[in-house]
């Protein structure tokens, strides 16, 4: 019997080594993995520039404090907020942090500008936050919260894409709208330009924060975040997952006027940027900042729709719908996503489920275009059999 809380209903497998898009247990058998950590491989498992990077620092330093001045830190945040809309960054090491913090933030920035009745944050049903206990409620998800309250108030809640509930649920009170850019665990749902536009509007004409939870999409869909091509600029992006190329870190972004509030003393973390993390976030980006790198990631995830496309045409009655952006992907199944799961793996090819009877597929930004291939067929057979 395993010694671990069950708080996991885990496959009967595991893995020894990993390889780019590949996984192999311990008796060799090789396994294409569109799982990645659930999406925080970016650039695969054990890409050598992070193995050669994590190396590097790990012989030279491991953890200081944030009550010294971290060089790797400052680097990565600088050349987060000179590539996106933040003017500043605070690290944490886990994307739940990062929300709590984008939370904390809002919050702070009404109180600093005297108007601490607006302390309250607007969130979408089917949303996903994270496991911290303010996360939990903002997402309010019963399968997450049962057993686990009092519930934590500053939350109001209205169903997704419902945007006359969303003008009705604000008040004079409320400080933030919080929606992810796409809804990762609530089946890859990808918030319409137009609709984030609206919401932008909104935010501005009610003086209240936009906060857009990319801890699932960030750099996925071939920009920096998910938000970027409808054009708007948030006030508070939470990201984490994929940024550390596998490594936990979480980061919260934020533009210099709804940071006022957030002094010396007023958060912190005794991990969070620490030099090892740091060192391997940066590693990501150096790959990222490649020339042209985004632009592969857009040309892979057309590739990648086209070749979803074929297979939906000619099983209609086994995928009912493609979803996501670049290569952060859903399939809305017609059949049980749990069994074409099951299947897949039995395939070797390695995927998981979001809700909505939904499958995540989530190939490293690195895939090659035959690996990818690979994983049409290895789909395509799990269509004929359950056709
Ligand atoms: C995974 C996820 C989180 C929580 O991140 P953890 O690192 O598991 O704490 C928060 N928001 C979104 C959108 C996520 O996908």
């Amino acid at each position: 019997m395993s010694s671990i809380l069950g708080t996991y209903a885990r496959k009967d497998i595991s893995f020894e080594e990993g390889k780019g898009s590949y996984l192999f247990t311990n008796t060799g058998e090789k396994y294409l993995d569109f799982v990645q950590g659930i999406a925080t491989n970016i650039l695969g498992h054990c890409h050598e520039h992070l193995v050669n990077t994590i190396k590097k620092q790990s012989e030279k330093l491991w953890h200081t404090s944030n009550a010294f001045v971290i060089s790797e830190q400052e680097k990565l945040a600088k050349r987060l907020t000179e590539k996106t809309f933040a003017d500043f960054v605070c690290f944490q090491n886990s994307g739940t942090e990062a929300t709590e913090a984008s939370i904390k933030i809002a919050r702070k920035y009404f109180h600093k500008i005297g108007k601490p009745e607006k302390n309250r944050i607007i969130t979408f049903q089917g949303a996903f936050h994270g496991r911290t206990l303010a996360a939990l409620f903002a997402a309010n998800n019963p399968k997450h919260t049962e057993g686990f309250g009092p519930k934590v108030d500053g939350f109001d809640q209205v169903p997704f894409a419902d945007h006359e509930a969303i003008k009705k649920a604000i008040s004079d009170k409320t400080a933030a709208i919080m929606i992810e850019t796409i809804m990762g665990e609530g089946g890859i749902k990808t918030v319409p330009d137009y609709c984030l536009k609206g919401l932008r509007d909104l935010c501005d004409e009610k003086n209240i924060l936009l906060i857009l939870d990319e801890v699932q999409s960030a750099y996925r869909t071939g920009d920096f975040f998910a938000f970027e091509k409808s054009g708007i600029v948030p006030d508070i992006v939470p990201i984490a997952k994929g940024i550390g190329g596998g490594f936990p870190l979480g980061a919260c972004l934020v533009t210099k006027k709804v940071s006022a509030g957030m002094t010396p003393g007023t958060h912190g973390s005794t991990f969070g940027g620490n030099p090892l993390a740091m060192a391997v976030g940066n590693a990501v980006l150096d790959v990222i900042l490649e020339k042209d790198f985004f632009k592969s990631v857009k040309k892979k995830g057309e590739y990648f729709d086209q070749g979803l496309k074929k297979i939906k045409e000619k099983h209609p009655n086994i995928i009912e719908e493609i979803r996501g952006v670049g290569l952060i992907k859903g399939l809305k199944m017609s059949v049980n996503n749990d069994e074409f799961i099951k299947r897949l793996m039995s395939h070797k090819m390695l995927t998981i489920k979001a809700s909505e009877n939904v499958i995540r597929l989530f190939p490293p930004l690195t895939v090659k275009n035959e690996e990818l291939d690979e994983s049409f067929t290895k789909m395509e057979k799990v269509c004929q059999e359950m056709s």
